[in-house]
């Protein structure tokens, strides 16, 4: 595990929420995408060496929608830079952590990703994010 990549904020409305962070941390968005399979419309901000990125839902099944339906809106994920993400999450599924896919998968930002269930992290999402070449 390399450094922390970047927050998840799980918000309602992206249309609200990226002029709040925008004047937040005195930077614009940088990337708008929408990750369609996963049903969220992302938007990415640089903070230093860290960045922020918001998550809207598209449809009611998407996994955002139900965390806030649950939770609220606030912090979703934390997202870890990985050098070889296929090595890492067999260290991980090996150590006994639960990995939420077998195989790394598209993200948002150029990015290979992977998701650690909160059950086997005390109680936080945890994305591996690989770039992409
Ligand atoms: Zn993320």
């Amino acid at each position: 595990m390399e450094k922390i990549e970047h927050l998840g904020i799980a918000v309602n409305n992206l249309d609200e929420a990226i002029p709040l962070y925008e004047i937040l941390l005195n930077t614009s968005c940088y990337k708008l995408e929408e990750v369609e399979r996963e049903g969220v419309k992302t938007a990415f901000f640089q903070n230093g060496p860290n960045k922020i990125e918001l998550l809207e839902a598209t449809h009611p099944d998407s996994p955002i929608a139900k965390f806030i339906a649950k939770k609220g809106e606030g912090i979703h994920h934390i997202a870890f830079a990985v050098s070889d993400i296929k090595a890492e999450m067999k260290r991980l599924k090996e150590a006994g952590f639960n990995l939420l896919s077998d195989e790394p998968k598209l993200g948002a930002d150029n990015k290979w990703v992977a998701f650690l269930h909160p059950k086997s992290t005390k109680g936080v999402l945890l994305e591996l994010c690989q770039e992409r070449d």
